[in-house]
This record gives structure tokens, C-alpha cells and sequence, in this order.
């Protein structure tokens, strides 16, 4: 399956969460089983050629990307959660959205001090989400340098956000 076949199976759905706003949607992408699995090979390539050896996702269609990758290539993967979803005590990073804020938690017994950490999320768009899940593994003790989305939105800025602080975007398509 080609990156273009791929792309085809991501759903463009205008006007959501907002009017204006043309959402990539990957659940089309996701439910297609060769078009699926072609994604998690092409992204599983970069996380090989990366180095790290741990994968770490953000809920939840963090974890869709995140554990497959992961479970094809023998590596553990890490859940980051929204808040109050952990039943052990966690570590949280508080996050600005564009009203209001948000938290992510993770269990510090899941990653720590030696781990080479790759972050995987469906999607990059401001680098928000991204630059807090890497502070709050880094809080965590694990080294982060390199990010993995199945689709980036170049004229969002997170990608330049992400570079200008020294971390590596990898991403398999892109909506310029
Ligand atoms: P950012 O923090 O602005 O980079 O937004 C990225 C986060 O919002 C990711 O966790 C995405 O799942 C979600 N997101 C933002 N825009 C879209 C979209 O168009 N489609 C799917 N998810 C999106």
C-alpha cells in the first residue's frame, strides 16, 4: 500500500469540533485492516531507526498508534492519561489550551531514569499536547528526542514548536 493509498483512508470532516475547522479524522484509516497495518509497518520503520526503546502515547488515539507500533516491534509501551484515570499515585503536567487548561498523568513506575522514550500520537497540530507529554516523561526521569505522528499539520506550528525545542518530528502524512 502506497503513503498515497494510505492518505486516502484518512476521513476529512469539516466543521468539527468548530465551524472553520477541517478535522483529520484517522477512525476511517484505523477501521481499514491492510491500510491499518501498512501505517503501523511505515511508523514502526521510524521508531527502529530512532533508537528508542520505549513508546509512549497519549490518550487515547495516542494508544491506537502507540501499542501497535510497540507490539510489532517487542517494545513496551507507556500510556499517558487524561487526569483521575490512574489507580496508583502519578505524575501530572497542567497544559494551556486554547481556552482554559488541561492535565496529563503518568504512572512513574511505567517509565523512568534509562529509558529512551519515542512519543506517538495521531496527530500534531499546535505541539501543545506533545511538549507536555515530553516535559512530563522528562519529570519522569526518561530522555525524550524524538516524536512520532501518523499526520502533521505543518501550518499549525508544532512541528516548528517541537524543532525549536531540539526534538526530531517524524511523521508518515501531511495536510500543508
Ligand atoms: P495540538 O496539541 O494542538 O498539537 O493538538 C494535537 C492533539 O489534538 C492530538 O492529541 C490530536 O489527537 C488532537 N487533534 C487536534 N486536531 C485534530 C484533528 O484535526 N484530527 C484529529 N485530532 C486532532
Amino acid at each position: 500500500m502506497t503513503l498515497d493509498e494510505i492518505k486516502a483512508l484518512v476521513r476529512t470532516v469539516p466543521d468539527f469540533p468548530k465551524p472553520g475547522i477541517l478535522f483529520r479524522d484517522v477512525t476511517t484509516l484505523v477501521g481499514h485492516g491492510p491500510g491499518f497495518s501498512a501505517a503501523v509497518d511505515l511508523m514502526a520503520e521510524r521508531v527502529k531507526a530512532s533508537g528508542a526503546d520505549v513508546i509512549a502515547g497519549v490518550e487515547a488515539r495516542g494508544f491506537i498508534f502507540g501499542a501497535a507500533i510497540a507490539a510489532r516491534l517487542d517494545l513496551g509501551f507507556v500510556s499517558i492519561r487524561k487526569p483521575g484515570k490512574l489507580p496508583v499515585p502519578v505524575i501530572a503536567i497542567d497544559y494551556a489550551l486554547e481556552y482554559g487548561t488541561d492535565t496529563l498523568e503518568v504512572d512513574p513506575e511505567a517509565v523512568g531514569e534509562g529509558h529512551k522514550v519515542i512519543l506517538v500520537d495521531d496527530l500534531l497540530a499546535t505541539g501543545g499536547t506533545a511538549l507536555a507529554a515530553i516535559e512530563l516523561l522528562r519529570r519522569a526521569g526518561a530522555t525524550v528526542e524524538h516524536t512520532l505522528f501518523a499526520i502533521d499539520l505543518p501550518d499549525l506550528g508544532g512541528g516548528d514548536r517541537l524543532r525549536s525545542a531540539g526534538i526530531t518530528v517524524h511523521a508518515l502524512l501531511d495536510y500543508p
